[in-house]
């Protein structure tokens, strides 16, 4: 059971896990966090001065060896961390050790012998906002900040790891309560018919309101690209040149790339970055009418993957396709949230087809040879110069669709108060959509919380986090 309300610090037992990745390496990290934590490590530690750990001062660094019985497991440095000085705000142990397998499980064993329990996902940071270190909002980012691969994605989770999203979504959310007070002030004195809160002013702060929310919400299309991604799928007929695209694209030989028609079955999958956008590329079975029961499941899951994509680069060979064959696909695939991008291959070879040539006149069309690493290149920049992106430095931007789905759903109840507003609702009622707004958004920063939704995030957490 987790504790809903925050800033109450609880009295903890003490939990353990390898904060570094499993697996060998030059050092690894245990941790440990609890009342208790640092009475658990002083049972196994000897300290080559003679020091009794828990009598040291937060923040200090000691040398020493851990040992089992009379068996020296390894010679390790310890940092403790008193609280609430500490990342989850409770006593904290942080021992470097060797990074053997057999070392660390030897050390996380003893300190469960003695006291700690093993960490589930994400308990640390859990903890850390259970006692209020961090609200929700940081919480998540703190999981983005470990899986950001880009300089992209890395901006964004700083910028939610600062207090600048949670300060502006507090103060809209201090905003509305005011006013509820005020409203629900009017309804004890209902049968005076004074109005301690004023309509104007009210109109006026929930349009303000309603212009921040919408912003925010319009930011995530660019938040969803900076963390997750742009993901383009590459297809057309079987030996346009997808596979060899892709391999341009990645410079190395992932795809399979052969003349036979039909080798790429299944789609091959790969991201890039494009001045620090993440790009995700999906090489797909070649588009084409056939017989053959797996290669027909192939094209299936490739018109199921680009359904999904953002966008589509839609290659030919003008010497082997023709305008109604093109027509076809892009007919097929015209969707509003989907950038086609056409693509003619092999211009390095010569036209035989100038009856094609010349009704694609005019038409949009970029042309590469998928072989050469100079048009590639091209076709990166104008991809790059397609995905628009609000300013990461200045504009807060949504990357977190359960944040997306709190704003639309705190939009809504604006919306439905200043509905109910036009229509001279009575106080109580508005009082009602009012207190589903600031709820959505408290949800957000964790003001208000379930079991459910804490769950949710933290075991997405890796365990040592
Ligand atoms: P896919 O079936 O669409 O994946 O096509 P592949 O990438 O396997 O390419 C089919 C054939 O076309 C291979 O022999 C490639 O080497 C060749 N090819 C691909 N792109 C070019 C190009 O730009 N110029 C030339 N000359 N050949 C190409």
């Amino acid at each position: 059971m987790y504790f809903q309300e925050r800033n109450l610090m609880y009295k903890s037992d003490s939990i353990v896990a390898l904060s570094t990745p499993h697996g060998t390496g030059a050092i690894s990290v245990i941790r440990i966090s609890g009342e208790d934590s640092i009475r658990i490590v002083e049972k196994l530690f000897i300290n080559k001065k003679k020091k009794i750990l828990s009598k040291q001062k937060s923040h200090t660094v000691h040398f020493g060896e851990i040992i089992n019985n009379k068996d020296v497991i390894d010679e390790v440095l310890v940092t403790i961390f008193k609280a609430p000085h500490s990342y989850t705000a409770e006593n904290t142990v942080e021992i470097s050790c060797h990074g053997s397998n057999f070392i660390q499980q030897e050390i996380i064993n003893l300190i469960i012998e003695n006291g700690a329990r093993l960490a589930k996902p994400g308990e640390f940071t859990l903890r850390a906002f259970l006692n209020g270190k961090l609200d929700l909002n940081q919480a998540e980012a703190v999981a983005d900040l470990i899986s950001s691969e880009n300089e992209s994605s890395h901006r964004l989770a700083m910028q939610h790891m600062r207090k600048d999203f949670s300060n502006d979504l507090n103060n809209l959310r201090d905003e509305l309560i005011k006013f509820t007070s005020l409203i629900e002030l009017e309804l004890d004195f209902s049968e005076e018919d004074v109005e301690f809160a004023d309509r104007k002013q009210f109109k006026s702060l929930l349009k303000k309101i309603q212009t921040e929310i919408k912003i925010l919400i319009d930011s995530f299309k660019s938040g969803n690209v900076l963390k997750n991604g742009v993901s383009v799928a590459i297809a057309g007929k079987p030996n346009a040149g997808k596979s060899s695209l892709l391999n341009t694209l990645l410079k190395e030989e992932k795809a399979i790339v052969s003349d036979i028609p039909g080798t790429t079955r299944d789609s091959i999958e790969d991201s890039i970055n494009i001045k620090g956008i993440k790009f995700r590329f999906i090489d797909t079975a070649g588009l084409r009418e056939t017989e053959d029961i797996i290669e027909s499941k192939g094209i299936t899951k490739t018109k199921e993957k680009i359904r999904s994509s953002q966008f589509l680069i839609f290659l030919f060979d003008v010497n082997d396709t023709t305008i109604e064959e093109i027509d076809k696909t892009l007919k097929d695939f015209d969707r509003q949230d989907l950038k086609i991008i056409l693509v003619r291959n092999k211009i390095d070879l010569k036209i035989q087809n100038f009856d094609l040539i010349n009704n694609l006149k005019n038409r949009d069309i970029i042309e590469i040879s998928a072989i050469d690493n100079k048009s590639v290149n091209n076709l990166k920049e104008i991809l790059f110069s397609q995905v628009k992106i609000s300013n990461t430095k200045n504009n807060t931007i949504v990357s977190n669709s359960r944040h997306l789905e709190a704003l639309n759903n705190a939009l809504e109840g604006i919306e439905q108060v200043q509905e109910g507003l036009k229509k001279n609702l009575s106080g109580d009622l508005l009082s009602i959509d009012i207190k589903k707004s600031i709820e959505y958004i408290g949800e957000i920063t964790g003001e208000i919380t379930n079991d459910e939704v804490l769950g949710n995030i933290f075991s997405k957490f890796c365990i040592g986090k």
